[in-house]
């Protein structure tokens, strides 16, 4: 339907289109008119009439000569027989100059003694000059504003392309986010600092300014962002990091300038910055001797000063996304700025049953769907993937005419997602993940009975991201700050309890346990390195701080090649009796992991009282 914005104008708008396109046109005439054709030469012609003592006066110029034929040499009109021009004293006839400064036609003008003298330059007028250096100014200025134009907005060139929704319009609220429970109780606080803020100010709290969401791709991010806006009924600034990052040097930092000003006469409000990572990398890592990149580094000083630069309680609260948190600059989460960190996680069968409810609230269903077969059915999937999937079953719905969708086009359509995300290896195979699960059971029952453990919080088996498939989550009794030699081995053999109980279990070994081997064997060459743990005495062979200039050198003191062998063969040591004592106990307590997987198969998170009652049988071996 036709808007008011389709109605006939009275007036042709101005724009910087219809002014400097006709202004490049009459430019490039313009230019074009400064050197005519030059008209056919008659050079040669002159030459001899000169020698024929024909010419009268000559008037040399910089590269052309006027002159005049002797009265009597004009050429006769053939009608009448009058000369032509014979009422005039001479008619001048023009050349151009072939060479520059012909050396040779001074001597033979005076050879035949024809008058003959140089033109004084014509002054070239001052519009002349003026013209020729700021049209072209005019008409880039013109094709510039055109650009930046097209790009959002005449001359916004600096300003911020947030896209603003005002309070009302956003349309999400808690209740459409489902399976990231503890993220949302988090941020249900956030709420309560937007609506309330005053209650925070009367007993001097200080509202966090910066809120980081930390997830894989996918599992909700700035779907809990807008809901928190929704919620609590502010607007919302979204921006998303790659915005900032433009062409022109500056401009990202004015961005950011334009971007807290605007919100900052809203407020109370919400400034989400999404993808966070492309702005914040750490300039550390990128900068210093490659030069780094500049546009980057303001635009993430300009962030970092305006974060500081405002007051706590404004009502102003930064909400930010990032799947990479391990690249942001750590000066991006210094108090004051993003102290806080919400983790999004991907959702268990229960949280993917409760995202599959909030999708297929909008579409039929036919009652023999069973949506929490499929939540078990779809392991690593994330609130993007189930959306996703609702979805192809819809369009396979409609492909048929069908009302209402089936347990069938759902399966179908697991097949189909599945079929996208095969790249990504997000989905594990039944064997694949019976593996996983007895390999996390043994890092739990060995961490939870060794020296110094730390308590056993959760275990899990939803893929996290692409490197993580399963973790084992502790928790520190107490905040430690020493660890102790048997706490050291400990720690070293709970790390070898996922290896070692593949091995009990499966008799084969797998690649799975190939990040614990790394993080095993970095302890055991600090415990002989740095710690002095171990035969080789109280000697540290590192040095605690390698060079800032030189962090390529190995950090490693000097030692002799003996040394160097026995630093080796002891980290060995250290670490084959970390395995064989984590074998002891897996196998001493084989029913218990057994059964600690069977739990994690059927529910993939073992938490709480389940897990806490599983591994209270386990035992150390009488052996240990
Ligand atoms: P992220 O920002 O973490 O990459 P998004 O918030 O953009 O993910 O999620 C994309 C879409 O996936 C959302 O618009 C929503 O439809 C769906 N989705 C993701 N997570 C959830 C969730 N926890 N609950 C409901 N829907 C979700
Ligand atoms: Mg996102
Ligand atoms: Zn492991």
């Amino acid at each position: 339907m036709a808007g008011p914005k389709q109605q006939q104008q009275p007036f042709p708008s101005v724009t910087a289109a219809n002014i400097f396109v006709p202004l490049a046109v009459v430019l490039m005439l313009w230019l074009l008119g400064q050197s005519p054709p030059p008209p056919p030469d008659r050079y040669s012609q002159f030459l001899d009439q000169l020698q024929g003592g024909q010419v009268a006066v000559v008037q040399i110029g910089a590269d052309a000569i006027a002159y005049a034929l002797k009265r009597d040499r004009l050429p006769v009109d053939e009608a009448n027989g009058q000369r032509l021009g014979g009422l005039e004293p001479f008619r001048e006839l023009h050349t151009t100059v072939p060479v520059p400064g012909d050396r040779a036609l001074v001597p033979l003008l005076r050879q035949v003694h024809v008058r003959f003298a140089a033109v004084l330059p014509a002054p070239t007028p001052w519009w002349n000059t003026v013209l020729s250096w700021i049209l072209p100014a005019v008409v880039f200025l013109g094709i510039w504003m055109f650009m930046a134009r097209r790009a959002g907005g005449p001359l916004a060139v600096g300003q911020s392309h947030a896209r603003i929704y005002a309070e009302g319009q956003i349309g999400v609220t808690f209740a459409d986010v489902a399976g990231v429970d503890e993220a949302k109780a988090e941020l249900e606080e956030v709420v309560d600092f937007l609506r309330h803020a005053d209650k925070y100010a009367r007993v001097g709290a200080h509202i966090p300014k910066g809120v980081l969401l930390v997830g894989p791709p996918g599992t909700g991010k700035t779907l809990l962002a807008k809901a928190v806006a929704g919620q609590a009924g502010v607007p919302f600034y979204s921006i998303s990091g790659s915005e900032f990052i433009e062409l022109f040097v500056g401009v990202g930092a004015s961005r950011v300038r334009d971007l807290f000003a605007q919100a900052k006469a809203k407020a109370p409000c919400i400034i989400f910055i999404d993808e966070l990572d492309a702005l914040g990398k750490s300039r550390t890592a990128y900068g210093g001797m490659v030069g780094g990149n500049d546009e980057r580094e303001q635009t993430l000083n300009q962030l970092l000063s305006e974060m500081d630069g405002f007051e706590p309680n404004t009502g102003v609260i930064i909400l930010a996304a990032t799947n990479r948190p391990e690249v942001l600059d750590p000066a991006l989460r210094r108090p004051g700025r993003f102290d806080r960190v919400i983790s999004v996680d991907p959702p268990d069968w229960k949280g993917r049953a409760a995202i599959l409810r909030v999708h297929v609230k909008a579409v039929p269903l036919s009652p023999e769907v069973d949506l929490e077969g499929l939540a078990r059915r779809t392991p690593g999937f994330v609130g993007a993937d189930l959306a996703n999937l609702v979805n192809e079953a819809a369009l396979l719905a409609a492909r048929v005419a069908r009302a209402t969708i089936t347990m069938a086009d759902l399966n179908e359509a697991i097949e189909r997602v599945v079929g996208g995300l095969e790249k990504k290896s997000r989905i594990l195979s039944e064997p694949e993940r019976t593996r996983v699960a007895h390999h996390e059971a043994g890092h739990a029952v060995v961490g939870a009975l060794m020296p110094g453990a730390h308590r056993v919080e959760k275990i899990s088996i939803v893929p996290r991201g692409l490197a993580a498939l399963g973790y084992t989550w502790q928790v520190p009794f107490e905040e430690r700050f020493l660890l102790q030699e048997d706490e050291l081995r400990g720690r070293l053999a709970t790390l070898m309890g996922g290896r070692a109980a593949e091995r009990v279990i499966f008799g084969k070994l797998s690649t799975g346990a190939g990040d614990d081997l790394q993080k095993a064997t970095d302890l055991a060459e600090q415990a002989v390195t740095l710690y002095g743990m171990s035969r080789l005495g109280p000697v540290t062979y590192e040095r605690m701080q390698p060079s800032m200039l030189d962090a390529t050198a190995n950090p490693r003191r000097a030692m002799g090649p003996g040394t160097a062998e026995r630093v080796d063969a002891e980290m060995r040591r250290l670490l084959e009796e970390a395995e064989t004592s984590a074998a002891g106990v897996v196998r001493h307590n084989e029913a218990i992991v057994r059964a600690l997987a069977d739990e994690l198969l059927n529910h993939e998170v073992l938490e709480g009282e389940t897990l806490r009652t599983l591994l209270a049988q386990a035992a150390l071996p009488l052996s240990a």
